[in-house]
């Protein structure tokens, strides 16, 4: 099985897609149609919600193929490994 990973940017956060894992419950896209919309090429739309709302509809993946970090705390981070 193919361990792919896509990943989505806005400024403020990033949202990944593990394909492999996810099991097309449609929780997504009957949530937040105008961010996840399978018949749309990228599927997911960084534009179309506020990041709050990205966020929210993220954790309600129910098999874990959707996941999110937040742009800034990584950079953050980033930075104070350098240090
Ligand atoms: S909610 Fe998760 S499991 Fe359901 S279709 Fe979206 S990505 Fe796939």
């Amino acid at each position: 099985m193919p361990k792919e990973t896509f990943k989505y940017t806005n400024n403020e956060m990033t949202v990944v897609w593990k394909p492999s894992m996810c099991t097309h419950s449609t929780v997504c896209w009957k949530g937040l149609i105008r961010v996840f919309n399978p018949k749309e090429k990228p599927w997911i739309k960084m534009n179309g919600a506020a990041t709050e709302k990205i966020i929210e509809q993220v954790k309600k993946c129910p098999s874990g193929a959707l996941s999110y970090f937040l742009n800034e705390e990584t950079a953050k981070s980033e930075t104070a490994d350098m240090e």
